[in-house]
C-alpha cells in the first residue's frame, strides 16, 4: 500500500473512533440516571408490587364508602384579576391553582368525572371541582407528577387546550410523558429529569425525586418517570410533592433548597400499608415530609374526592387533625382547604 493511503486510512480510522467514542459518551451522558432496563426506579425503594399482591389487595379491600365533602363558592372573578397577591385554591384532589407573582399555575388538573380510562367504571368523583374549568383564569403553566388516572386526566388535558386554543399553557412533565401530551394536542411539553430546573419567566422550575411509579396501560409499569416540583421566586419556594412514599429523598429535597415557604403534600391513599406503604405516605409520614423539608406552611392534597384505597374518605383530615395537635406543630402550620376555597398566601 502507498504510504500516503496508508496514513490516509489511519487518519480516517482514527477519525471514526474519536466519533463512535463521542456518540457512546453523549449517549451514557443523556441517559437519565435512574432508568435501569428500560424502567425508572426509586431511591431507596424498588418497585416490586405484582399483579398477585393487587389481586389480594383487590379481593381483601374493605372498599369503605364513597363520600362527598363540602364545596365552597369561588369567586373566579377575583382569581382572573389578580396580578399581584399570591393565593392557592383547591379544585380538588391534587389540583390546585397557584398564583404566583402574577403567573398562575395548575398542578395535576383533573376536573372530569373519573380518574379512570373508561368513562363508565373506576374511582368516580365524590366531590365536585371546586373550581370549573371555564371560570380558571389564563393558565401559564401546568405541572404535572406522572401518569397514573388521578393525575394526568386525557380529557381535561383536552380541555383545557380547547380553551387556551392558541396561547397555550406550557406543561411541565417528568421524562417520557411528552408523547402523551403531545397525542392530546398539547404543542408547549418541557420534560424535567429529576434535579432539572428550567426558567419562566422570574420563576425557577425544578423537578425533584420523589418515591412513586408510574402506570397507564398493561405493560408500561415505570417507563415514563414521576417527581415533585418546586417552583422559585425572588422570595418564595412552593414545593409541589406529588404521589410519594416516604422517603430519604425529602432531607435531600431539603439540603438543596433550604426550606420552603408553602408545601402541598399527599395525606390520602395510604390502606393498606402492606401494599400502598412505598408509593403513598399516611398522614403520620405526610408531617415528617413537612418537617424535613422546613415547609412553613403545608396544604394537604389527595384526599376527599376520589375513593381510592381502603381508609374511609374522611380518616386523612381526622388523622390529620389529631397528629399536628400530637406533634405541637403550630395552628394553620399543616392544614387542609375545602374545595373551591382560596387562600393568599
Ligand atoms: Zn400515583
Ligand atoms: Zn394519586
Amino acid at each position: 500500500m502507498h504510504r500516503r493511503d496508508f496514513i490516509k486510512k489511519v487518519i480516517l480510522f482514527s477519525l471514526s473512533f474519536v466519533i463512535l467514542k463521542t456518540k457512546i459518551m453523549a449517549n451514557t451522558l443523556f441517559k437519565p440516571f435512574n432508568l435501569v432496563d428500560g424502567v425508572f426506579v426509586n431511591n431507596y425503594v424498588s418497585h416490586k408490587s405484582s399483579f398477585k399482591d393487587f389481586w389480594k389487595w383487590r379481593r381483601e379491600s374493605s372498599k369503605p364508602e364513597p363520600i362527598s365533602f363540602p364545596i365552597v363558592e369561588n369567586d373566579p372573578e377575583y382569581l382572573k384579576s389578580n396580578k399581584s397577591e399570591k393565593t392557592i385554591t383547591w379544585i380538588g384532589h391534587s389540583t390546585f391553582l397557584l398564583q404566583i407573582d402574577g403567573i398562575n399555575i395548575l398542578t395535576d388538573p383533573h376536573f372530569t368525572k373519573r380518574a379512570s380510562p373508561l368513562s363508565f367504571m373506576g374511582p368516580s368523583r365524590t366531590t365536585p371541582p371546586g373550581l370549573k374549568i371555564d371560570e380558571l383564569p389564563f393558565i401559564d403553566f401546568v405541572l404535572i407528577s406522572h401518569n397514573h388516572y388521578d393525575h394526568l386526566d386525557s380529557k381535561t388535558i383536552q380541555l383545557l387546550l380547547k380553551k387556551q386554543n392558541v396561547n397555550q399553557p406550557r406543561f411541565f412533565v417528568p421524562l417520557k410523558l411528552r408523547d402523551i401530551l403531545s397525542k392530546l394536542g398539547a404543542r408547549n411539553v418541557i420534560e424535567h429529569e429529576w434535579w432539572q430546573m428550567t426558567q419562566f419567566k422570574n420563576l425557577e422550575i425544578h423537578s425533584v425525586p420523589v418515591q412513586h411509579w408510574s402506570k397507564r396501560t398493561f405493560n408500561d409499569t415505570n417507563k415514563t418517570l414521576w417527581c415533585g416540583w418546586v417552583v422559585k421566586s425572588n422570595n418564595f419556594k412552593y414545593f409541589f410533592v406529588g404521589d410519594t412514599g416516604y422517603s430519604k429523598d425529602f432531607k435531600n429535597i431539603q439540603k438543596k433548597f433550604g426550606s420552603f415557604d408553602l408545601s402541598t403534600i399527599p395525606i390520602g391513599a395510604y390502606a393498606p400499608r402492606w401494599f400502598m406503604k412505598d408509593s403513598h405516605c399516611n398522614v403520620e409520614e405526610a408531617i415528617q415530609i413537612h418537617k424535613d423539608v422546613k415547609s412553613k406552611k403545608s396544604i394537604a392534597m389527595h384526599w376527599g374526592t376520589f375513593q381510592l384505597t381502603d381508609e374511609p374518605m374522611d380518616e386523612p383530615i381526622k388523622l390529620l387533625k389529631d397528629l399536628t395537635k400530637q406533634f405541637k406543630l403550630n395552628k394553620d402550620e399543616f392544614s387542609y382547604m375545602t374545595h373551591g376555597q382560596t387562600r393568599k398566601i
